[in-house]
């Protein structure tokens, strides 16, 4: 496997290809394939930080501005120890085209820091959190550039966030950062909402393809919590959650699993291969080549490539996690007769929720979570149906479509605003 294809930035680079020598681009401008191959600005930086005994380290950043055609730049705050330049290059590239797709008026970014936050204290945590802000908030504002949590990051540390940036700018801003707890301008419902729009993604496409989502048998890769609370809703539309892993391994039983137990271990910061009840457990990649109905990929990117695409067994994929199959494995999974619900659809709820709190933010009048709830319901229904007639009218994949369908909104809000 050459390290290109493996390479998360080539990889969005190719899927935005692939759809541009389908599509109809009789009307485009012949430079807007090159334009929106590339993030409009990077920013990296190195961030010092005393630590609580006294000593410095560095932790190099970056923030990664892809598009703000449709609005502004949009898109999570990761804090791993594996971010790169190019990852958050690739994952600013996929937030323009989930916000185009689920037609929000954002564009998109990205934010990431290489720092294993498990390794920090509260208080280190907290004072990076705020250097973050120091360093870049000229380059933030709710009309301009707005982060929201990402892996690792939590409502916490965004309320950190907005309170440093507000106070760097000597005004309470709110709409600065998405994602924080409800007594900083959170939104209700998030947590729910987030995964509910993974349940109605699925539920719509599965009724569109005339079949049910009673009955069907889920395995799941990554045990985090968006993760786990749509497994939770998932179950109560009948589906059997068999498989789920962890970075500790994985835990199976062709019956059922009991999300709660699993949930409780995950609170207490345990493996799920710590459960009790009756389960095999096995390496946690193996979830990936279970015989299963719908298999969730919701941990990192690059988990299914062309090394190991033709061991998958399952009938359909939806990608809860960025960017988990590589567009060489998607070539096998296709030949294989596995369609994929693509990222920027499946779990485009996050960014949904986010643009709903940035809305109530900014007009200080904030909605129940039934609001939320039913807004939520009207949009994915939208955006589902539209890809799903468009590849069935064109008989192409929904990831083909559905960069389609964004790629030509964003030539639009281009050429209009003069940008072409
Ligand atoms: N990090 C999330 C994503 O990848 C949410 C981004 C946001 O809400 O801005 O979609």
């Amino acid at each position: 496997m050459s390290e290109k294809k493996q390479d998360a930035f080539e990889n969005a680079r190719s899927q935005i290809k692939k759809a541009y020598d389908i599509m109809n681009t009789d009307n485009f401008q012949e430079w807007f394939l090159e334009l929106i191959s590339v993030p409009k600005r990077i920013i990296e930086l190195q961030i010092p930080l005393q630590m609580d005994d006294g000593s410095f380290k560095i932790f190099p950043a970056f923030r990664a501005q892809h598009n703000d055609a449709r609005g502004p730049f949009k898109g999570g705050i990761r804090f791993h120890p594996d971010v790169s330049r190019n990852e958050v290059k690739a994952l600013s590239t996929w937030m323009t085209m989930k916000c185009a797709v689920i037609d929000i008026p954002l564009g998109g970014g990205k934010w990431g820091i290489i720092v294993n936050p498990k390794e920090l204290s509260i208080r280190e945590l907290e004072r990076l959190s705020r250097a973050y802000v120091q360093a870049l908030y000229k380059y933030l504002w709710p009309k301009t550039d707005v982060p929201a949590p990402d892996v690792n990051t939590t409502p916490q540390i965004m309320a950190w966030m907005m309170d440093e940036y507000s106070k760097l700018v000597w005004e309470y801003t709110p709409g600065s950062f998405t994602g924080k707890p409800l007594s900083s301008g959170g939104s209700a419902g998030r947590g729910q909402a987030t995964a509910q729009w993974g349940v109605y993604v699925l539920d719509k496409i599965l009724e569109l393809r005339n079949d049910s989502i009673k009955g069907k048998t889920l395995c799941l890769q990554g045990a985090g919590n968006a993760g786990l609370t749509m497994a939770k809703l998932m179950v109560e539309k009948w589906i059997k959650v068999i498989w789920i892993s962890d970075s500790g391994g994985g835990i199976y039983n062709k019956e059922w699993l009991d999300i709660e137990e699993i949930s409780k271990l995950k609170q207490n910061k345990k493996s799920v291969t710590d459960y009790t009840w009756d389960a095999e457990k096995l390496d946690a990649k193996e979830v990936l080549y279970k015989e299963c109905d719908v298999l969730i990929p919701a941990a990192l990117e690059n988990q299914i490539t062309g090394d190991n695409a033709s061991k998958v067994q399952a009938k359909l994929i939806m990608e809860l996690a960025n960017g988990p199959i590589t567009p060489e494995a998607d070539e096998i999974l296709a030949q294989k007769g596995i369609d994929i619900i693509p990222d920027i659809l499946a779990n485009a709820g996050w960014v949904m929720v986010s643009y709903f709190e940035w809305v109530q933010n900014d007009q200080n009048f904030y909605w129940t979570a039934e609001d939320i709830q039913e807004k939520l319901k009207n949009r994915i229904l939208q955006s589902a149906e539209n890809v799903f007639d468009r590849a069935q009218e064109n008989k192409t994949t929904y990831r083909v479509w559905a960069f389609i369908v964004a790629l030509e909104r964003i030539h639009a809000a281009m050429k209009d605003r003069g940008e072409l």
